[in-house]
């Protein structure tokens, strides 16, 4: 079944009977060559590359719940590559253009809206931080943009612009940022794995790895012993859990961070816009609600809930930043559980198990890497090598302290990456 404007009038016309199921909802094979464990963003998209760039069709992913219900349907869905260290900004920058071209790929409309993202900055000092970073962005390929205090109260007049405590000093624009409608990601690549013959197995949790001789030969899971060549773990939030089934101790902890969503209104968010003296970043979706996050709930948890206290500072953020939202009545809020590495950064890596796979890592930033990570991991799991964009996703690089990727500057301390 393939999408087209043409099906879409016809079936409009004849009362959308004839649309099919988006994938089949098969019974697990005893074996595979490739099982791939959490039907999330990056579980899927590597289960769609796996079959399209290397032709690997016999795969199951296997998904505790439904396919989505963890962080992919869970995030405030922004897409963007404004990073500054090598190791990141390649990987990034791959990821965009991968979002560029889609919804052609999938034949899926995933809402990409490139509606341009402007991170503030609220002093010389983070001014020549961003300007550096804009450099950055330029001379590898991508789009940035300085924005002068002018520029700003024309694009963004609802802002704050008197603060004494935060003054507005400009702004880092990348136009070809935005967002994503983030469930119709995950039903898109779950969509087109499936049609490359993928089997996407719901309601099935892995439960454990049956390792022979240092080497992986299936999982166990609660719908009996599944065999397989190879297995990739992907599972973002519960990665230090399933990796430890496997006996492999993981340097990730695991903490809260949560969304929130006001009322539908008018239009008047048009670009994704970030507090650069809070952790505050905000848009507008297509039905209007204000959509808007900011830090981790502080404290390392499987829960997936918030806490108050920490919405009383995302709140107070928001008011800084643009005194209006406080008219907005805030509808949802909602937490996820956030896979935090030492240094913010990934991990796309061989384990020291034969055969077994590891993808994690993701922090707050999966979201927009998913296009990416599927590509490189199908990539490492088909050709037992790194990708060129990821190549520095490794565990070693905990152990030799070489490579690190800390784009914040906070060192180990996973809950202020
Ligand atoms: C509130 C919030 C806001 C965010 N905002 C952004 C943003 O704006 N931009 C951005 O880039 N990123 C953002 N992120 C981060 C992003 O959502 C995550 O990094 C990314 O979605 C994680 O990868 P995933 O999609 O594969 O994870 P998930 O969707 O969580 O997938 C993992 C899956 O594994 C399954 N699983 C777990 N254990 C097992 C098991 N034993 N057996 C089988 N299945 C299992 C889970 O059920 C889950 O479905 C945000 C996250 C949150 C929570």
């Amino acid at each position: 079944m393939r999408f087209s404007a043409l099906r879409i009038f016809k079936e409009g016309l004849t009362g959308n009977m004839n649309w099919e199921p988006h994938w089949r909802n098969p019974s697990p094979k005893s074996k595979y060559d490739v099982i791939i464990v959490g039907g999330g963003g990056h579980g899927l998209s590597t289960a769609y590359y796996l079959a399209k760039n290397h032709g690997i069709r016999n795969v199951a992913v296997l998904e505790k719940g439904h396919l989505g219900s963890g962080n992919i349907g869970r995030n405030t869905t922004i897409v963007r590559s404004n990073y500054l260290l090598p190791g990141n900004s390649e990987f990034y920058s791959h990821s965009l253009k991968l979002w560029e071209g889609l919804e052609a790929d999938l034949n899926y409309n995933v809402m990409m809206s490139q509606r341009g993202l402007i991170m503030l900055c609220h002093s010389d000092g983070q001014r020549d931080a961003f300007v550096r970073r804009a450099n950055a962005m330029r001379s590898r390929g991508d789009d940035a943009q300085m924005l002068s205090v002018q520029d700003l109260r024309k694009l963004l007049p609802y802002l704050n612009y008197n603060s004494a405590r935060f003054p507005i000093y400009g702004g880092l624009l990348q136009k070809r940022a935005g967002t994503a409608r983030h469930d119709a990601v995950a039903w898109g690549y779950a969509r087109a794995a499936d049609q490359r013959g993928v089997d996407l197995i719901q309601n099935c949790e892995v439960t454990g790895f049956n390792i022979n001789s240092g080497r992986i030969t299936g999982v166990e899971t609660t719908r009996g012993i599944i065999e397989a060549n190879k297995v990739a773990i992907v599972v973002a939030g519960r990665s230090s859990q399933v990796a430890q089934l496997a006996g492999i101790r993981l340097p990730i902890e695991s903490h809260i961070l949560q969304a929130f969503v006001t009322e539908g209104l008018k239009p008047i968010i048009n670009n994704v816009v970030s507090f650069g003296m809070g952790h505050f970043y905000i848009s507008q979706s297509d039905k209007g609600g204000l959509v808007f996050g900011g830090d981790l709930d502080g404290y390392a948890s499987y829960a997936q809930r918030g806490n108050l206290p920490l919405l009383e500072h995302v709140f107070e953020a928001g008011m800084a930043l643009m005194p209006m939202i406080g008219k907005a009545k805030v509808l949802r809020s909602w937490g996820g559980i956030m896979d935090m590495s030492p240094d913010g950064s990934p991990i796309i890596d061989k384990t020291s198990v034969g055969g077994l796979f590891i993808n994690c890592g993701w922090c707050y930033g999966g979201f927009k890497a998913v296009p990416a990570s599927g590509y490189a991991y199908a990539h490492l799991i088909a050709t037992d090598n790194h990708f060129h964009t990821a190549k520095n996703f490794r565990f070693e690089r905990f152990q030799t302290g070489y490579h690190l990727m800390d784009e914040e500057g906070t060192g180990s301390q996973h809950n202020l990456h």
